[in-house]
Parts: C-alpha cells; sequence; structure tokens
C-alpha cells in the first residue's frame, strides 16, 4: 500500500499517518520529493482493513501496491534513487544525469597489476575500480583469487588513486571483513538467490551492486534487491550481466530489454557488464554502448593489462588501450541519450 500525501502536509500529520500505520504492526517507509511525499506501507496489508487512511488528514490518495517487490518498486519512491558510493576521499553515484563506470581486473592478481590497471583506467575516464579477491570460479582447481591478501591491495590503491573499490563477497561469514575493506559489495550471478547472504547484506553499512542470477527472471531479480532493502539497505545497484540462453555463439545473451524494464519497475539505478554478457573482448565495446542507449545508468567492465596472461576472464578482458578507445567513444552514445560520463575527482598527489 501507498500512501501519497497532500502537497501541504505538516510533519505532524506524517507523523500520526505513521503511527496509525504502525500501531497495526506494519512497518512504513518514507519517500520525500520536492513536491510530495510518499508513505510506503510493508507487510500484512489486510491489517490496515480496520484503518480509515483516506481521512487521515494530509492523505491525498491510497493506492494498493500489487507487485510482490515493494521497497524496490518505482511506485514507492517519489524520485528516482541515487546510490554514493565511497567517503569523502573516492566517491561515485549511481543514478544520477551522469554514467558512472566501473573498470578494473576480473581478479586482484598482484599490487602492481592493480595499481597499473587502476591508472589506467582512471586516466581513460572510469571513476570506480572492480577487482575479486574471492572468485566464484566453476572448476574448484581453477584459481580462486587471492583472498584477504587481494582485499589489502585494494585498499592500498584506493588510497594510490581515490577510486572507490568494489569488490565480489560469496559468503555470509565474509561480509564484515569484505564490507571493512570496499566501498561496495558484488553479489555474484551464482549468489543472486543467496537469500541468508541477502539478508546479511541487508545489515551492513556498506551498498549492494547486485548481479542478475544467470538464469533469473527481472522479478526473480527484483526479489532478491528486496530481500537486501527488507533487510535495511536500501543501497542496491541492480547489474545486467547477460542471461544463459540456447545462444552458445557468445558467453551469455546481454538482455538489453531488461534494462528499460527495470527502469519502468524500479527506482533503483541499473548497470551492465558488457564483459561477462559477451564473453569476448570484441563484443564489449558494442554491448556497451547498446547498453547506454537503452538508458543504462552505469558501466562495469574487466580490464587486464596483458589480457593474454590474466588468471580469470582473459578472453573478455580489454587491454586498456582498447578501454580508453571505447571511453572515447562513449561520449556520442550517452549524448544521445541525454546523459553525460562521470568525471573523477581531482586525483590524489601521488597520481598526478
Ligand atoms: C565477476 O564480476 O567477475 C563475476 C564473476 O561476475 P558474474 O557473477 O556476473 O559472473
Ligand atoms: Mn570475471
Amino acid at each position: 500500500m501507498i500512501i501519497i500525501t497532500r502537497h501541504n502536509v505538516t510533519d505532524a500529520e506524517i507523523d500520526h499517518i505513521r503511527e496509525r500505520i504502525e500501531s497495526v504492526g506494519m512497518r512504513t517507509h518514507l519517500s520525500r520529493g520536492e513536491h510530495r511525499t510518499i508513505i510506503g506501507c510493508i507487510g500484512d496489508e489486510s491489517l490496515l482493513q480496520e484503518v480509515p487512511l483516506r481521512s487521515l488528514p494530509g492523505v491525498e490518495s491510497v493506492t494498493p501496491v500489487l507487485k510482490p517487490y515493494k521497497l524496490a518498486s518505482r511506485e514507492f519512491a517519489v524520485d528516482r534513487t541515487v546510490v554514493r558510493v565511497g567517503g569523502r576521499d573516492a566517491q561515485a553515484s549511481f543514478g544520477g544525469p551522469a554514467i558512472t563506470v566501473i573498470a578494473g581486473p576480473c581478479s586482484v592478481e598482484s599490487h602492481e597489476m592493480l595499481s597499473t590497471t587502476a591508472r589506467l583506467v582512471r586516466a581513460a575516464g572510469a571513476t570506480m575500480l572492480r577487482g575479486g579477491a574471492y572468485k566464484p570460479r566453476s572448476s574448484p582447481y581453477a584459481f580462486q583469487g587471492l583472498g584477504a591478501e587481494a582485499l589489502r591491495i585494494l585498499v592500498d590503491v584506493r588510497a594510490e588513486t581515490g577510486m572507490p573499490v568494489v569488490t565480489e563477497v560469496m559468503d555470509t561469514r565474509q561480509v564484515d571483513l569484505v564490507a571493512e575493506h570496499s566501498d561496495m559489495l558484488q553479489v555474484g550471478a551464482r549468489n543472486m538467490q543467496n537469500f541468508a547472504l541477502l539478508a546479511e547484506l541487508g545489515r551492513v553499512r556498506r551498498p549492494v551492486l547486485l548481479k542478475r542470477g544467470l538464469s533469473a527472471t527481472i522479478k526473480e531479480l527484483l526479489m532478491a534487491a528486496e530481500y537486501i532493502m527488507a533487510n535495511g539497505n536500501h543501497d542496491v545497484v541492480l547489474c545486467e550481466r547477460g542471461i544463459r540462453t540456447y545462444e552458445t555463439a557468445t558467453r551469455n545473451t546481454l538482455d538489453i530489454a531488461a534494462i528499460p524494464v527495470l527502469k519502468r519497475e524500479t527506482h533503483l539505478p541499473v548497470i551492465v557488464d558488457p564483459s561477462h554478457a559477451g564473453g569476448d573482448a570484441a563484443l564489449v565495446a558494442p554491448l556497451a554502448f547498446a547498453a547506454i542507449a537503452a538508458g543504462a545508468d552505469g558501466l562495469i567492465v574487466e580490464v587486464h593489462p596483458d589480457p593474454e596472461c590474466a588468471l580469470s576472464d582473459g578472453d573478455q578482458s580489454l587491454a586498456p588501450p582498447a578501454f580508453a578507445t571505447m571511453m572515447q567513444q562513449l561520449h556520442a552514445f550517452a549524448a544521445a541519450a541525454g546523459r553525460s560520463i562521470s568525471v573523477a575527482a581531482p586525483a590524489p598527489r601521488a597520481v598526478a
């Protein structure tokens, strides 16, 4: 149920409306816009049957939300959500007018390679750095990531470059450690429906990058976001990274339509991972252009200083010069979509 208030509603009236809803055991969520405020009711709606919501002072209208996702639904928020990442020394945001590009290697392989990659992608226009510490690999014999050592490297390179960092968390037991060492926590495609992990991420004070599961529907992706939000963390960025179809020419099939559908269904920002979608460095730029044209709020792109020698996902990793070319070409697509590409804050002295 959502309650839209009159434009001249007072704080006391809002408090009273919330008290009445909460008195029957439901929770409320407030979304304030410039001209109106939405009060979202969360819980069993039948509990509200006896509450004369329409006649409470300050109420303009009362509408049921039929979607199974409430907090994530478009109706629940007045404006689109802007998710801010990082602190004073390293910042990025998703969902505002500018498109944010995250770039970096699939896995953190050493301090030197992460530092080199970070400087190059930053110079090309990326404002956030990625790098896997714990890797979900299909084979238990494949490189699994440097773990805690990679987390320490991410912290060091963040300090060197001023780029906020995102890295994957695979297990509830890693949540505190990964949150301590990163600015944003990534839930990988294979963990999109790890409900214990999602609930745990609801309790941390860090934005979450939630990747769509390999075989997940858009509704399931939104329900996964709802898990995080219902547990208290509203800073969720959704990521379309390709889904499994009968097509074998590409690693996955980038579901371009998911972008406008998600923008219709939710107020959360939506970004695209063209690297895992196509699984091929030659496909990254065209898929990135298509994503921006379709309305994506950002990109996450794998870049490796020497893709041939990468310990994971070398085939789909761009070498830094190819990334720089793509970034230059991206401006025209952003402009055509009425957007711009977000720019980095001045670099700390070490990088400048
Ligand atoms: C990754 O980002 O390196 C990754 C493993 O992505 P996904 O979970 O989308 O496969
Ligand atoms: Mn990867």
